[in-house]
């Protein structure tokens, strides 16, 4: 491996990872998001700078080499420290043809720390996937694009006054760089987080059906159900939680979605 010195800041490698893209994966997770969606799992991910907290437990599923502070979340990391990590994982990639997942956060965030890492997944064989919310620059998409086998794109809200309102900004650019990913013949998995009363609404569903229905490179569509697990993290981090009490989707209302969306011509799992 040549020497590569960019550095980018992570929290997580969470190695055997069977929902973040095909096979077994190694997925690392960048600091940092632009958007500040009310049902996000994730809410220590959205500063890009590294955050201490009191009392945070945070060494599982990192690797020991690379375990941080108990109480930080996010470490700087360079490009060829994160490849050797994620190579060390290369025999189950091969035997269930997996790869790296690169996911958030924001990937796209860290622009050269991503490019240069996928360059070097490249360069050592390993497939690899970008989980994005998709809000970057069309330059920041079009140098991503060439290196990154499979998009795990998030599609929220179509209209876009709820999309500001939900997520903190316009949907515009995500929709726009979907559509140039598109016809670059990326593939593509959407992935809509169901989460009901506000992304699980008729108006909604119909709107991204027929917004999918006119891109060629989605081979799978994933209904990422809400979940109330990462409601313990606003309190230990000390973030707002807006989500108040609503509940997880039931199961017949999923598979209603699921249904719905299955007129597409692609599969449509429920679960990433
Ligand atoms: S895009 Fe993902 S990581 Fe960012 S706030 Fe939304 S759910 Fe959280």
């Amino acid at each position: 491996m040549q020497n590569n010195s960019h550095r980018g800041i992570i929290f997580n490698i969470q190695r055997f990872a069977i929902h973040d893209g095909p096979g077994i994966r190694t997925t690392v997770f960048f600091k940092g998001c632009p958007l500040r969606c009310w049902w996000c799992h994730n809410p220590e991910s959205h500063k890009i700078l590294p955050e201490k907290f009191d009392g945070c437990n945070l060494r599982r599923g990192f690797d020991q080499s690379f375990s941080m502070e108990k109480d930080e979340i996010g470490k700087e990391i360079s490009v060829d420290e994160l490849v050797n990590e994620i190579v060390k994982d290369r025999m189950f990639f091969d035997e269930s043809s997996g790869g790296a997942t690169f996911s958030g956060g924001e990937p796209l965030m860290q622009p050269e720390f991503l490019i240069e890492s996928l360059k070097e997944c490249k360069s050592n064989g390993v497939h690899s996937v970008v989980d994005t919310c998709g809000y970057a620059s069309s330059e920041i998409i079009n140098e991503v694009a060439p290196y990154t086998d499979l998009f795990l794109y998030d599609l929220k809200l179509m209209n876009d006054d709820d999309h500001e309102k939900y997520t903190g900004v316009s949907n515009q650019v995500t929709l726009k760089n979907l559509v140039s990913l598109d016809q670059l013949g990326k593939k593509i998995i959407i992935r809509n987080p169901i989460v009901p009363d506000i992304t699980n609404t008729n108006e909604n569903l119909f709107a991204l059906r027929g917004f999918i229905s006119d891109l060629k490179n989605v081979m799978e569509i994933d209904l990422l159900p809400f979940h109330r697990v990462g409601e313990g993290k606003y309190t230990k981090y000390d973030k707002e939680n807006k989500m108040g009490d609503v509940e997880s989707p039931e199961s017949a209302s999923l598979e209603n979605t699921k249904q719905f969306f299955s007129e597409l011509n692609c599969k449509v799992k429920i679960g990433g």
